[in-house]
């Protein structure tokens, strides 16, 4: 028999969470069975019961094994709706946010910050897709007082999905940039995708923080003729001292705060991480500390001291947007001699030769002293840019490093995911 969401919950209620992966259970969980491309996890319903899963919910009756395997037509739908339904349950504030580039950090951001006053939950590392988001609602706990939940998109529709899970009473979008091109469909599909929230929000009621520099995000919120705007800079008005490469910024009375997040775009995740706690009812002072006792981790503007060198690791990801902000802010940056070693940008579709030329036309301008280029998709900037080093993978880029030491110099390092540039670490270290 298929059991229906109702039964889920008040299984979920008196569960000590819920796990999808066999080796994370924990005594008493609920496991879900997900059927990915190259898996169909209902072969692990009693592996997972064995290992303290108080119950499995599967969706496949061939695993049926008694009273603690609960069938359901769909595992993922039945994950979404379970959230769903604990969603309805909580009182709490949820603060949504997405955005092209920054959410993560952003939403870190306002988590220190928060965590000044309340006992606040935010979306453990990137969870933040159409399995991350439930699994992140359903981790949000009776003690919390105030929840912040990252939401990602590749493409129209998904951010509607994910807030139809989360609710979230607040939101805001970071910004609308040249991200995940192929499936949104151009610049103007992201801004549609990401507006997705502001529809939410607008229906509900809830309230929207609009980054202060952002006419796009600024025009968004008008268009849909929405009211209930916070805007970032108003609270507590800050104003950016430098960012060389770290942000170092001003509050109105003169007071220097620095933060540990290098480039000027960073200001503004800051800005609106404050905007936040002000409209929650912290302090400056609480505010500021929140800001300045974050460090980034995870390879995502971390600044990193290795052997004679200094390195802007930036690996996490890149796409048109951040790759440009991130080159222009370490242009502008004082250092010694300048390398930039930048990998391929994924997931642009039709627009990324185009993307990956403007990028090769972009350094072409900037005097770096050397620039060192990783990917298949990196060829097209090599037109615009022939004295640069060309690596088909980052095996090439290796060797090469081994051969040329690097010395006393200043990095800057960033690429798509898949690329791993974080990589090229080890051998920096090696370079005497
Ligand atoms: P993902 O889509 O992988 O979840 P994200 O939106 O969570 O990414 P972060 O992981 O916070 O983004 O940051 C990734 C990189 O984006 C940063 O290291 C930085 O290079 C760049 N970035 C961060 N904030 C901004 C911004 N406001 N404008 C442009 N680029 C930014
Ligand atoms: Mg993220």
């Amino acid at each position: 028999m298929i059991v229906n969401t109702q039964t889920l919950l008040e299984r979920f209620l008196s569960s000590t969470g819920v796990s999808t992966d066999t080796r994370k259970i924990q005594a008493g969980n609920l496991f879900f069975a997900l059927k990915g491309p190259n898996f169909n996890a209902n072969a692990m319903a009693a592996e997972a019961i064995e290992k303290g899963a108080q119950y499995a919910i599967i969706d496949d009756a061939d695993y049926l094994a008694g009273e603690r395997t609960l069938l359901v037509e769909d595992g993922l739908l039945a994950l979404q709706a379970l959230a769903t339904a604990y969603r309805q349950t909580l009182t709490i504030p949820i603060v949504g946010l997405t955005g092209s580039n920054g959410k993560t950090t952003t939403k870190e951001l306002i988590f220190s910050v928060l965590s000044q006053k309340y006992h606040c939950f935010a979306t453990s590392g990137n969870l933040n897709n159409h399995i991350g988001v439930p699994l992140s609602v359903l981790s949000i706990k009776k003690e919390h007082e105030i929840a912040v939940i990252e939401m990602g998109a590749n493409k129209q529709g998904d951010i509607k999905e994910l807030v139809d899970i989360a609710q979230p009473t607040h939101g805001l979008i970071t910004n609308i940039g040249k991200a995940h091109l192929e499936g949104f469909g151009g610049i103007e599909g992201v801004r549609k995708g990401k507006g997705e929230l502001f529809d939410f929000l607008q229906a509900s009621k809830g309230v929207t923080f609009l980054p202060q520099q952002s006419g796009v995000i600024q025009e968004m919120f008008s268009e849909r003729g929405m009211q209930n705007a916070v805007y970032s800079n108003e609270a507590m008005p800050t104003t950016l001292v430098e960012a060389k490469p770290m942000v170092r910024y001003a509050l109105a009375s003169g007071e220097i705060i620095d933060s540990h997040l290098p480039g000027i775009y960073n200001f503004e995740n800051i800005q609106l991480a404050i905007a936040v706690g002000k409209f929650f009812s912290l302090s400056d002072e609480q505010c500021n500390t929140g800001i300045s006792t974050y460090i980034p981790n995870n390879h995502r503007s971390q600044f990193i001291k290795i052997g004679s060198n200094q390195v802007l690791m930036d690996a996490y990801n890149a796409n048109p947007s951040s790759m440009s902000a991130a080159i222009s802010h370490f242009a502008e940056t004082e250092g010694n001699p300048k390398l930039v070693i930048l990998g391929d940008m994924f997931e642009l579709g039709e627009s990324s030769a185009e993307e990956h030329a403007a990028l090769g036309k972009l350094l072409a301008g900037l005097s770096f002293e050397k620039v060192l280029l990783v990917g298949q998709h990196m060829q097209h900037a090599l037109i615009h840019l022939p004295s640069a080093y060309y690596f088909p993978d980052k095996f090439g880029l290796h060797t090469w490093l081994q051969d040329h030491p690097i010395q006393d110099s200043f990095l800057l390092v960033k690429g798509s995911r898949g690329i791993q540039l974080e990589s090229v670490l080890a051998f920096l270290e090696n370079s005497k």
